[in-house]
Formats: structure tokens, C-alpha cells, sequence
């Protein structure tokens, strides 16, 4: 029997984010038409989780319940008081790892690692997660017809204060899927780092909200690389694709092991590292306005659409972290409130990453020069001119630092280029000033 609980976390986390409302209620929507095609009923109720749950076990006389695991320190915490209510009242409790294509703690190798607690390296996990079999879903469930049962309206966006939020709650994510593995996925690696060229595969909506699945997204990856008329870079862009899945699983693994990694370091000896909650450049960051047309264009292209660009992301995480030293978790929240995913694994774990404070995989800070970066990404200046439209007219000179004033800095022309800010820090110095800082504090540590 499918069923909803609607519960007051959802709610208040869903009202802060009105991108996530629209396309969590229209995924509530989606699923509750593909059920009924199936003969059953999306049975909604409101309420706390355990008391609402127990109710719905006694009205339908249920041994057992499931549901999908969670991969955030709080949802985990709600879902182990969750198991414990329920068994306290007879049931049968169990969290399924539905999310990750691999379950984390059902890797063998997994459990010898750090004393049972999973991988902290990519590199070994890559090795083992790329020997294990995938198996095929196979979707044996049959359903109880659920006519009898009341049900509440089914969520609607209005609920969490969203409205007119364009959103697709993953109805085509399929079909989109199908399309990319049929020709872009052929050029993935490229597009990961050119931000105007070809498209990323723009799953992480759906994986997060689960409108498809990390092992649909893997089988369907499989199939193509058995094409025998590959080449063989294409046959590597779209395993570099799978790689990507990977790394999501191995970040879904961190998370699952390593509980309070969301708002600490991984690296204990990072903890102590002294960092600026506030800087006087957070608000022009957080707005797009820092005088460094790719930090600005991805902040931009985040608050107008909920998505970032891969590498983008990496360069305006690193701008925060070293550039204004500022706390990793400042920025992590501030991206929260306007990326449509909602995969809180995925963004501690890639914002420490580049903190250099997470896994292993990186124990430096990766500090990207915004300048350089532009002019080897973004050549002719599309993507921040879409997104920045005060540099539409700039000339390419001045936008790439080729007419760059003594300090190193963009230097804008005195007409032009409408009211676009100078840049708020010098990179060079700033940089320096961290690393600085960086290499004393991990000296004494
Ligand atoms: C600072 C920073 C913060 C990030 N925050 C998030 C976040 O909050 N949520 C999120 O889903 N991703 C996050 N990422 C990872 C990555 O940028 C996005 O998954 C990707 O941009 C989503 O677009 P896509 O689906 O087109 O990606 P593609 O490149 O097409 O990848 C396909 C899928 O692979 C997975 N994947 C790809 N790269 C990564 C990665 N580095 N880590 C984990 N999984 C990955 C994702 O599920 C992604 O949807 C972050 C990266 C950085 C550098």
C-alpha cells in the first residue's frame, strides 16, 4: 500500500524553497496518476510521521513498513525515532537504501574500511563500487487496491506558499534521459567544464526528489556503452557519466557513515580551523555582484533558474572559501534556498570537498583563479554574458583581463558596461592571505 505522510519537517523545509515545492508537487502528482494506472491509490495523510503511521497500520491491519532512507543527519535522526515508535507498537520498521544504485552499508568492502564506516577515499570506492554486478530492478510489487482507505487531498505547491514556479516533478526525466544518452552524453566530459557548451545531463533534480532512480539511470547507461558503434572517446564520456553516479553514491556513503558530517569537517583536524562567518563581500556573492563575471554568472544562473553549472559551482564555492574566507556551511545554505535538488549529502560533501576539508580525495583547499578559469571555460564570454547582462556589451578585452589594470584585476571601461561592480577583493592577494593562514593553522595542527 503506497502512502504519503505529509509531515510538519516536509512542510517547513519545502516553504523555504519554492522551486522544491512546485516539483515535489508535481512528483506527488505524478506518482499518484502512475499508481492509479496501476490500480491502486496514493494514500495521503497529514501529520507527525510515527503517530501517523501507526494510525494507517491499525486502519489497515499492516505487519510492515518501508520507506526510502534518508542521507541527512536530521531526517536520519527523525527516522531512527521513527523505527523505535514502531516497533515499540509491533511493527516492523525498515529503512531501504533506495536513493544510492549501491546501498552503502551493503558493500562488503565497505564495512572493512575505517572500522566499518565506509570509504573516505573516491578512488578506492571507484575500484570497488565498479566491480560490483548491477543487478536489474525488478519491479515485482503488487499492490492492494486502496479504495477503501481515506485519503487526504494530495499536496498541492499552494500548501508550502509556492505558485507559479515552473517545474516538471520529473514527469520527462526519462524520456530527457533517453535523449541525452542518445547524442550529448557522447561529449559529457566537455560539458562539465564548458558552462556554454554542451548540456551536463541535468538529473540531479530528479535523483534527489527520486522521479528516477540512480540504478534506471545506470542500466539505461549500460545499454548504451554495449552499442558496438561507439568510438572510443565516446564510449569513455559516457563512462565518465557513470563515474558521476559514483561519485553521488560515494558522497550518499559519506553521509550514511560518517552522521555528523553535514556540519562538520570530515577531517577532525580541519575542525578547529578559525573561519569568517560574514565577510564585508558575502552580500555582493550572494547577489552576483563581486566584479568576477563567473562567480556572478553561476550565482545569477542559480537564483534565476535553481541549477548551476558542475564547474561553475566549483569556482563560485572556491571564490567564497578563499577568495572571502568564508565558512564553507555559509555558502552551502545560502545555494540551499534556491537549487531546486534536494540532496543534502551531495552539497556537504562537494562543498567540503572543495573547502579541503571533507574526504580525502582533496586535504588541500582547491582555490580556482575566477580570471584564468574564465578565459580557458569560457573563451568567448557566452556563458556570463547570458547571465550578467551589464557585460553584454563589454568588449572581450576588458571582460577577459587582456586590457587588465597593474594589479591583475579586470579593468572596466569607463562607458560601456552599464553599472557592473569593480571586483570586490584582488584575487592574488587575497589567495595568498589564505594560504597564509592555511599553512600555519595546519603546521600547528
Ligand atoms: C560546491 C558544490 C556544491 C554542490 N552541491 C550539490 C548539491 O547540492 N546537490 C547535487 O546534486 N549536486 C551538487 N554538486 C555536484 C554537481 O555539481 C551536481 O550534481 C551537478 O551540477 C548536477 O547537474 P547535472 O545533473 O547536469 O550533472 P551531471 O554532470 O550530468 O551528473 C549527473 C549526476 O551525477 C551526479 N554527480 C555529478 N557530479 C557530482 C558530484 N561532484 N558529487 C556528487 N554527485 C555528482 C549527480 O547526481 C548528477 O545529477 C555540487 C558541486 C559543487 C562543486
Amino acid at each position: 500500500m503506497p502512502v504519503l505522510v505529509v509531515d510538519p519537517p516536509t512542510v517547513t523545509a519545502l516553504a523555504r524553497n519554492h522551486r522544491r515545492a512546485a516539483y515535489y508537487s508535481d512528483a506527488v502528482a505524478h506518482l499518484a496518476e502512475s499508481l492509479a494506472a496501476r490500480g491502486t491509490r496514493l494514500v495521503v495523510r497529514r501529520g507527525p510521521v510515527a503517530r501517523t503511521a501507526r494510525t494507517l497500520a491499525r486502519e489497515l491491519d499492516a505487519q510492515t513498513i518501508v520507506w526510502s532512507a534518508s542521507y541527512d543527519a536530521r531526517a536520519v535522526a527523525r527516522e531512527r525515532d521513527l523505527q523505535s515508535s514502531l516497533e515499540e507498537a509491533g511493527l516492523r520498521a525498515r529503512a531501504v537504501h533506495d536513493a544510492p544504485s549501491v546501498a552503502p552499508d551493503e558493500i562488503a568492502a565497505a564495512r572493512a574500511q575505517d572500522d566499518g564506516r565506509g570509504y573516505r577515499s573516491f578512488g578506492p570506492f571507484l575500484a570497488a563500487w565498479s566491480e560490483l554486478a548491477r543487478t536489474p530492478f525488478a519491479d515485482r510489487t503488487v499492490f492492494v487496491p486502496a479504495n477503501e482507505l481515506a485519503s487526504e487531498p494530495l499536496p498541492g505547491r499552494a500548501e508550502f506558499g509556492a505558485r507559479d514556479e515552473a517545474a516538471t516533478g520529473g514527469r520527462d526525466a526519462s524520456a530527457s534521459l533517453d535523449a541525452y544518452l542518445s547524442g550529448p552524453a557522447l561529449e559529457y566530459p566537455a560539458a562539465r567544464n564548458v558552462p556554454a557548451g554542451a548540456p551536463t545531463a541535468r538529473l540531479s533534480a530528479a535523483l534527489s526528489f527520486g522521479t528516477i532512480s540512480a540504478r534506471t539511470v545506470l542500466a539505461r547507461i549500460d545499454a548504451r556503452m554495449r552499442d558496438p558503434f561507439l568510438l572510443v572517446e565516446e564510449r569513455a564520456s559516457v563512462r565518465a557519466l557513470a563515474t558521476a553516479l559514483a561519485r553521488r553514491d560515494f558522497f550518499l556513503q559519506l553521509a550514511w557513515f560518517f552522521e555528523d558530517q553535514p556540519d562538520e569537517a570530515l577531517q577532525p583536524r580541519m575542525r578547529g580551523f578559525p573561519v569568517a562567518r560574514d565577510h564585508p563581500a558575502l552580500a555582493a556573492w550572494r547577489g552576483g555582484r563581486t566584479g568576477f563575471p563567473l562567480v556572478d554568472a553561476g550565482m545569477r544562473q542559480l537564483t534565476a533558474t535553481g541549477w548551476m553549472h558542475p564547474r561553475v559551482r566549483a569556482i563560485v564555492a572556491s571564490f567564497l572559501c578563499f577568495d572571502l574566507g568564508v565558512d564553507w556551511r555559509v555558502g552551502r545554505d545560502a545555494w540551499d534556498a534556491y537549487l531546486e535538488e534536494d540532496d543534502p549529502a551531495l552539497a556537504s560533501g562537494n562543498w567540503q570537498w572543495i573547502a579541503g576539508v571533507g574526504a580525502d580525495l582533496a586535504q588541500v583547499p582547491r582555490i580556482y583563479n575566477p580570471a584564468k578559469q574564465l578565459r580557458r571555460f569560457d573563451p568567448a564570454g557566452r556563458y556570463v554574458r547570458r547571465y550578467v547582462g551589464e557585460l553584454s556589451n563589454m568588449p572581450d578585452a576588458d571582460l577577459f583581463g587582456t586590457a587588465a589594470s597593474p594589479d591583475g584585476q579586470m579593468r572596466l571601461p569607463l562607458f560601456g558596461a552599464g553599472a557592473y561592480p569593480r571586483p570586490v577583493v584582488v584575487h592574488e592577494e587575497a589567495a595568498s592571505a589564505f594560504l597564509r593562514r592555511y599553512a600555519a593553522f595546519t603546521r600547528n595542527a
